[in-house]
């Protein structure tokens, strides 16, 4: 039902996992979709696959941590469609040391992927956005954003993307830029489906079971259309009750 016919994703993160799907999601849905990712061999072979099922797609390898690519990125989207309407950071790593054992440079290294990457993103993105009428941008962070957990890096930055995530909607909402995160739990991508880690996580959700990719990229879905016109600045925890 959600038409998004005429509008322009990029989609960060989007050679596999969760990104992958909600790129596919996007594009399904009628946008013209930029995959993003410093995978380079999966996003184009992603990209070939959804372009021979007729979907508008391009695969171009960002690292989100580089102002360089985006600035490309823009550049691509300029000579491909002209605009930019939705962008959704999905792109993120993720490092499970603890502050003892963890050096600075890890530290950083994981703030800077998922924290830094979706400021230059949104940064560079949200004027070119603006040009055309404005947007919608989604932050994926983490319900590990609401606690703390023995990944601090990593938590950290994601409760970095959801302070982002409300100031952004701050500055951005006179331009009509809207600027929401989702806050996942265990979601079964192919990285973790037959990790000895989902029994015992999956013991601890009410629901019993963990999320798949495609129940989070409905909800970038729905964050990135205009049925979610009137919500911004607001975290949306997807996690099966985990939380709760
Ligand atoms: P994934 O590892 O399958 O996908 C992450 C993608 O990001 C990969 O394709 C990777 O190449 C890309 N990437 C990494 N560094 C990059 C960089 N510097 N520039 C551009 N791309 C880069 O993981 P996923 O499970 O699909 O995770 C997607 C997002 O969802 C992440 O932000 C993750 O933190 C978040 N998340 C995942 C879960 C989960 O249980 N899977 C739960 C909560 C949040």
């Amino acid at each position: 039902l959600t038409d998004l016919s005429g509008k322009t994703a990029i989609v960060t993160g989007a050679a596999r996992g969760q990104g992958a799907i909600e790129a596919e999601l996007l594009a399904t849905a009628g946008a013209s979709v930029l995959l993003c990712d410093v995978l380079e061999e999966d996003g184009a072979a992603l990209a070939e696959r959804l372009t021979s099922e007729g979907k508008d797609v391009r695969f171009l390898k960002l690292d989100v941590t580089s102002e360089a690519d985006w600035q490309d990125a823009l550049a691509t989207l300029r000579d491909w469609t002209g605009r930019l309407d939705i962008l959704v950071n999905n792109a993120g790593i993720i490092n499970r040391k603890i502050i003892r054992d963890m050096s600075v440079d890890e530290w950083k290294k994981v703030l800077e992927v998922n924290a830094t990457g979706a400021f230059i993103g949104i940064k560079l993105a949200a004027p070119m956005m603006a040009e055309t009428g404005g947007g919608s941008i989604v932050n994926i962070s983490s319900n590990s954003a609401f606690s703390g957990h023995y990944d601090p890096a990593y938590t950290s930055s994601k409760w970095a993307l959801r302070g982002l995530t409300r100031t952004a909607a701050m500055e951005f909402a006179d331009d009509k830029i809207r600027v929401n995160a989702i806050c996942p739990g265990l979601i079964v991508t192919d990285l973790n489906r037959n990790s000895p880690h989902l029994g015992p996580m999956i013991e601890m959700t009410p629901a019993q079971r963990a999320g798949e990719a495609d129940e989070v990229a409905q909800l970038v879905l729905f964050l990135a259309s205009d049925a979610s016109g009137f919500i911004t600045g607001e975290d949306f925890v997807i996690d099966g009750g985990f939380t709760a």
